[in-house]
């Protein structure tokens, strides 16, 4: 069984992936400037949906989903693999400067 590669399956949570499933860059790359999987570096939500009036930054594919290792780190999972990205963005805070999500201090 193999994915056909040029068909975005749907994202499988808590699976590590060398290439991002939509604008394909590699693991350590940047995403294109339409990829929805990026993340704006300044709010740390979804790049494209970023209306803000900042640069956004280059955010790099680290070939995992956004929010998964924060959601680990911080025990939020839904069950294992799967991240509780709801709470995450309310409750978190994003740290600018690391790009990643923090509890609340
Ligand atoms: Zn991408
Ligand atoms: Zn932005």
């Amino acid at each position: 069984m193999s994915d056909d590669a040029d068909q975005p399956t749907h994202v499988d949570l808590g699976q590590h992936s060398e290439r991002c499933r939509e604008c394909d860059a590699a693991v350590g790359e940047a995403h294109d400037n339409a990829c929805w999987t990026a993340r704006c570096l300044v709010t740390g939500l979804n790049r494209t949906g970023c209306t803000a009036d900042h640069d956004c930054g280059q955010d790099l594919w680290t070939g995992w989903w956004p929010g998964q290792l924060e959601c680990e780190q911080l025990g939020w999972m839904l069950r294992p693999g799967v991240p509780d990205l709801n709470r995450l963005y309310t409750e978190a805070v994003w740290d600018r400067d690391r790009c990643l999500w923090v509890k609340p201090t």
